[in-house]
């Protein structure tokens, strides 16, 4: 899960590394008082999951509480790469004398972690890293010792920073570090690490990541959650256990085992190519054990996605046969239409592997108007493709 900033902050805050004074508010006369409490000039910030906020009008200095109240209005609101501003932070204006960028980050391709310093501080890292790579300075970290001075000040010296920050900004990244491990995060970032012009260092933005493996043990991140700004399907999804992944194309896909649905989702896209670009609009994984409660609720919440248009259920029969599916996918449909739910959308279906001739015979004999059934993924993959893109 990716926080908003502000919860980015919190954290910091929590752990010891610097923040300016801040509050979080919800409406334009909240900016003004905010503002007032502050005092002096303040920072109005969207908050919103992106980056680049800076660049898209999300973040602007206000001289006082009228001024604040005047951006707050324009900024609430305010659509940042497709995400609505429905809060911001207000914080102290900070006078800036430099700007760095600092992180720790779970390096997948590496199997370890990976501390980040820069004094490039302020723009887009990635750019930093394509244009100027001697100016980002990379230390692998032992999760088992964990970042210390020694590695802290070495990253300030090989990204080239002023040797008398190396006390400061070595013991924020050293602070960062015990934010990284205490909440399970696989991203800590700060950008810009901002030097003031007293020589203290504070971090002005925050981004962190934490990995929802560790919900169990951090019971705090529940209130993390937002679930104003997560997808509803995915929402519904998620209460009833699904391995649900909202895309943007058309054809709802449903399968058993992630790796295979996968895989239907890529052999979507390539049909769909020969249909207008028809796209998958989904990812579902129902599992192993697929029983018809779960076939129907997986069915539910696809056909419940306006953009879906066909649905392809691809499954390779396992430990769980495909006369077993089979009768379930006969089942959620009959659960389904008891519900009164009408299904005016069509459902290919392919079974494979073990018992699949039964499977298939079952499917057949249920006659279902909203049934086909395929041989092979790709042709049934063609088929849903094809069906999707009539608007079938
Ligand atoms: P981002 O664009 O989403 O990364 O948002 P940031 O929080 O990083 O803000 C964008 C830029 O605004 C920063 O890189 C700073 O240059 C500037 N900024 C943020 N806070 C302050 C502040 O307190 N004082 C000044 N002068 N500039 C700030
Ligand atoms: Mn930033």
């Amino acid at each position: 899960m990716d926080l908003y900033e502000h919860q980015a902050q919190e954290l910091f805050a929590k752990y010891g590394v610097p923040v300016g004074r801040m509050q979080v508010v919800h409406t334009a006369e909240e900016a003004r008082t905010a503002a007032a409490e502050i005092g002096g000039r303040v920072v109005v910030k969207a908050q919103v999951k992106t980056g680049g906020r800076g660049k898209a009008g999300g973040v602007k200095l206000a001289a006082g509480p009228d001024a604040a109240h005047e951006t707050a209005e324009a900024i609430l609101g305010m659509d940042i790469k497709g995400h609505t501003v429905r809060k911001l932070l207000v914080t102290e204006a900070s006078e800036i004398a430099d700007e760095y960028y600092a992180a720790l980050l779970l390096d997948r391709a590496n199997r370890s972690f990976l501390a980040m310093v820069s004094r490039s501080g302020g723009m887009d890292i990635e750019q930093v890293a394509a244009e100027d790579p001697a100016a980002l300075a990379r230390l692998e970290v032992d999760p088992a010792l964990g970042l210390k001075l020694e590695g802290a000040y070495q990253l300030c010296a090989d990204a080239g920073l002023p040797s008398d920050v190396y006390d400061e900004v070595g013991e924020v990244l050293i602070k960062l570090w015990d934010v990284f491990r205490g909440e399970d995060a696989t991203l800590v970032e700060i950008n810009p690490l901002a030097r003031l012009a007293d020589g203290s260092v504070r971090a002005l933005d925050g981004k962190v990541t934490v990995d929802d493996n560790a919900r169990f043990r951090q019971p705090g991140h529940a209130a993390f959650v937002d679930n104003a700004a997560t997808d509803p399907l995915e929402l519904r999804a998620a209460e009833k256990h699904l391995n649900y992944v909202k895309l943007d194309g058309e054809v709802g896909v449903i399968g058993n085992g992630a790796g295979l649905v996968m895989s239907t989702l890529d052999v979507v896209a390539y049909a769909g190519e020969r249909f207008g670009g028809v796209k998958p609009a989904n990812f579902l994984d129902i599992g192993g054990g697929a029983s018809a409660e779960v076939m129907a609720n997986g069915l539910d919440i696809i056909l419940g996605d306006p953009a879906v248009r066909s649905v392809f259920v691809n499954v390779f029969g396992g430990i769980t046969a495909c006369d077993a599916v089979a009768n379930g996918i006969v089942q959620a449909i009959d659960l389904l239409t008891r519900r009164g739910e009408v299904i005016d959308k069509p459902l290919v279906v392919r079974l494979d592997g073990n018992n699949a001739a039964e499977g298939r015979r079952i499917l057949a004999e249920a006659a279902l108007d909203c049934v086909r059934t395929a041989e092979t993924m790709d042709g049934a993959a063609a088929l849903a493709a094809e069906l999707a893109s009539k608007g079938a």
